[in-house]
């Protein structure tokens, strides 16, 4: 394959994590066993050192339909909100008939933001049954995925371009890119959240490499791409969601100097030497050393007889529990908040989910799989730590 950010064909394989299913479908019990298996496998381009995937699994099925999301994004909501204040107030607080679009809109939580705002919305959004329950609930959603040609049928320019989180896993990378920038006003600013690889490497968050994000950028990769397509980064800051994003302002190259605080940043990658193979290769070599720390620890509750749950069935989890090839032999089930996932197995090693409130008993130990809701959950189960039941957080992060 060529690098689906700049064309180069001098790429490493610096990071597999085997073959895996595709993560985000938790199986019914009849699905168990028939689920596909898929290479998970990063690779480094020599040219623009970005990191990503060398092999797509099919949009159609990663986006064609997905429930799942709605909730996970109500949660974000709070941090939605704090964006598009923040953009508004900014950049266009005393524009009239302003209006904005959003690309992977899910259920139009970022959107209603914008609209108690005063600004124009609309969505463009994959999944069938999500663009629906934006429409129901009054947030204008088209149903396709967002490129270029829509944009050009659009036939329409906004002041604002959202993209939180699909930016990473959008496969016609360079239509949608062009397609922000026919879609961005002369005056207009680009919003792009993204997972900081940075952070991932440092936290060693390993499991936020599954399918759907064919692309893991810092700075300097995302704006070699943006660049290429005549936008160019102006701002951009660190926010702790996901364990470590990236929220990012962008616009037509020419129209805005570089400020402070992403020069800042900027620096930091360089000092780090975030953007170099050898950090690649090391963040490999630690992820081995993860894993054979982890399953020396779960071999050792179970040989003096401890029962291990996972706390959690985060769709990040599976690459974790797959790569060290964790099965209900060691974590009996995982225990999770969200109803939809009742009664169903996680993909490849068929952990039961079992919910949160309809629990009869508790483990020994709860394996956590949710770690990015570190603090919430040490607080949350205070009680439970009192006592005596042990919290291991096979991820760490550290405060941003
Ligand atoms: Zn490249």
């Amino acid at each position: 394959m060529n690098c689906r950010v700049c064309d180069s064909n001098n790429l490493t394989l610096v990071i597999d994590l085997g073959m895996q299913p595709w993560c985000n479908h938790f199986l019914k019990k009849e699905e168990v066993g028939t689920e596909p298996f898929y290479p998970l496998r990063v690779v480094y381009c020599h040219k623009c050192a970005t990191a990503q995937l060398d092999y797509t699994v099919k949009k159609e099925i990663m986006f064609g339909d997905h429930t799942y999301l709605s909730g996970v994004t109500r949660s974000l909501s709070e941090h939605f909100k704090t964006v598009s204040l923040e953009v508004d107030s900014r950049f266009f607080k005393e524009t009239k008939d302003k209006s904005v679009l959003d690309i992977g809109s899910n259920d139009g939580t970022q959107l209603e933001h914008y609209q108690a705002l005063g600004y124009e919305v609309l969505g463009v959004e994959s999944s069938k049954t999500t663009a629906r329950i934006a429409n129901e609930a009054g947030i204008p959603t088209l149903n396709e995925f967002f490129n270029l040609e829509l944009v050009n049928r659009l036939g329409k320019k906004f002041h604002i371009v959202n993209a939180a989180g699909v930016f990473f896993h959008l496969e016609d990378l360079h239509s949608v890119t062009e397609g922000i920038r026919e879609a961005l006003r002369d005056d207009g600013v680009f919003v792009v959240q993204f997972l900081y690889m940075k952070k991932i490497v440092e936290n060693l968050a390993f499991d936020q490499i599954y399918h759907e994000h064919l692309l893991y950028y810092n700075l300097q990769t995302i704006e070699v791409l943006l660049n290429r397509h005549g936008l160019a980064m102006f701002d951009a800051y660190l926010a702790p969601i996901h364990g470590g994003s990236i929220i990012g302002f962008a616009t037509h190259q020419g129209k805005r100097e570089p400020n402070k605080r992403l020069q800042v940043l900027r620096e930091m990658e360089v000092r780090d030497n975030s953007n170099a193979l050898s950090t690649y290769l090391e963040f490999t070599r630690r992820i081995q050393q993860m894993k054979a720390d982890n399953l020396a620890y779960l071999n050792q509750a179970k040989q003096q007889k401890k029962r291990i749950f996972g706390f959690g069935a985060p769709v990040k989890g599976n690459t974790l529990l797959n790569y060290f090839g964790i099965g209900p032999e060691s974590i009996e089930c995982l225990v999770e908040k969200n109803e939809l996932r009742r009664g169903l197995y996680s993909p490849g090693m068929h952990i039961p989910v079992v919910i949160e409130k309809e629990l009869t008993e508790q483990p020994d130990i709860y394996y956590v799989l949710a770690w990015n809701f570190k603090k919430e959950i040490l607080t949350n189960n205070r009680h439970l730590i009192d006592r005596g039941i042990e919290f291991y957080f096979p991820v760490n992060p550290k405060d941003n």
